[in-house]
């Protein structure tokens, strides 16, 4: 491979004793799961994003799951949710037996369109999620006006965002609550799995405390059905070190995509691809840097065969998912979610990457469109 999509290990090079350290304190403790190590990063993340509580979760998948739950959400319920975006978006709000509503997305930002999401309000809509996907803030105002004129929660899906700003507001510090997660692949990575749900809310946040293990006040009473959501010990002391080092790793992944846009700018003028859009508004932390090009499907074998790892989030919009097929919608329904699912592909971004290695992915795409 000439340049992977992602690489962990220049990532982890240099902080290598510091996780070992880490994780070594953790085994040498005896304390696996939650504890002081948990406590201390859910401190500090709160700092650092801007809110008055956090906890830390199994996954953000779970962060989803227990937030909904948190705010009763069940069966009769609607929630709206952009079709575009991984699939435990609306996966969570199916568990409980409630309705995804899938909306359409605006195809500059590949974020919910907030005009179409408004025309999906009903008398049993009940919350929003709007997913800051790849790393750019949904408009969250328009969000949050919205959701306010018809009483509806906001859920944050920050899970490719951690880090990024609507103005000066963190992704994930805006809604009822924000949810990040820590899969390996995310700007803020594990170890393993892990999430975060985040609140401004002291109440919700002691539920959240509550419905994280099975309910349970006290142990062994349980006013609640909750879960085993709890986070491991040895996550929040790795999430701890390496939180640290994300302003630095944000601050390279936004100079990759500064130098993908200036040299990938000649072959959008000439409109085989469009590169991604950073509103002014929006400081973006380009999760995934994803271009959008009629050829994608060739091309991105043509990255292949010459070593460039590509990826393509996501190939199938949710409302045409088999598991789905309730909703009713039909191919032809959301455009530009499926024209996003058709077109887009993803270039290796990752902090680690180096300039030559850039150089070979934007060479390599000079050579397919000349060739084509
Ligand atoms: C990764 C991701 C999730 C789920 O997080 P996990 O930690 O993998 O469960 C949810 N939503 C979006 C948009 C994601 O990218």
């Amino acid at each position: 491979m000439k340049a992977p999509l992602l690489d962990l290990e220049p990532i982890h090079t240099p902080i290598r004793d510091e996780l070992r350290q880490a994780v070594l304190r953790v085994l040498d403790s005896n304390h696996y799961i939650g504890g002081p190590e948990l406590e201390n990063f859910e401190r500090e993340i709160s700092a650092y994003c801007g809110v008055k509580h956090a906890a830390g979760v199994s996954s953000g998948t779970d962060a989803l799951l227990i937030s909904l739950m948190a705010l009763n959400i069940g069966p009769g319920d609607e929630v709206i949710v952009p079709s575009y975006t991984f699939f435990s978006t609306a996966g969570s709000v199916s568990r409980l037996g409630a309705k995804p509503i899938f909306c359409d997305i605006n195809p500059i930002t590949y974020n919910i369109d907030i005009e179409k999401a408004s025309k999906l309000i009903s008398s049993r809509t009940k919350a929003i999620i709007p997913v800051h996907l790849f790393g750019q803030t949904v408009a969250m105002p328009e969000i949050i006006q919205i959701s306010q004129d018809n009483g509806l929660h906001v859920v944050e899906d920050a899970a490719q965002a951690v880090g990024a700003k609507y103005k000066n507001q963190m992704a994930g510090s805006i809604g009822t609550f924000g949810c990040l997660s820590f899969f390996p692949s995310k700007n803020l990575g594990g170890i393993g799995d892990g999430g975060l749900v985040m609140t401004n809310d002291g109440n919700l946040y002691e539920l959240l405390l509550t419905l994280r293990q099975h309910g349970a006040t006290q142990r062994y009473y349980h006013s609640r059905i909750g879960g085993n959501f709890r986070m491991d010990a040895i996550q929040a002391a790795a999430l701890r070190i390496k939180l640290h080092h994300l302003d630095e790793w944000t601050k390279i992944r936004r100079a990759n995509a500064a130098y993908y846009l200036d040299r990938l700018k000649d072959l959008e003028i000439q409109r085989y691809i469009q590169l991604p859009v950073e509103f002014p508004e929006n400081f973006h932390v380009y999760n995934q840097f994803v271009i959008r090009t009629v050829n994608r499907d060739a091309l991105q074998q043509y990255m292949g065969d010459h070593g460039i790892g590509t990826a393509i989030y996501y190939p199938l919009p949710l409302h045409l998912q088999e598991c789905f097929r309730e909703s009713g919608l039909k191919r032809g329904d959301l455009p530009e979610s499926e024209k996003a699912a058709e077109q887009t592909l993803a270039l290796p971004i990752f902090p680690g990457l180096t300039n030559e290695q850039m150089n070979i992915v934007v060479e390599t795409m000079r050579r397919f469109y000349a060739s084509v």
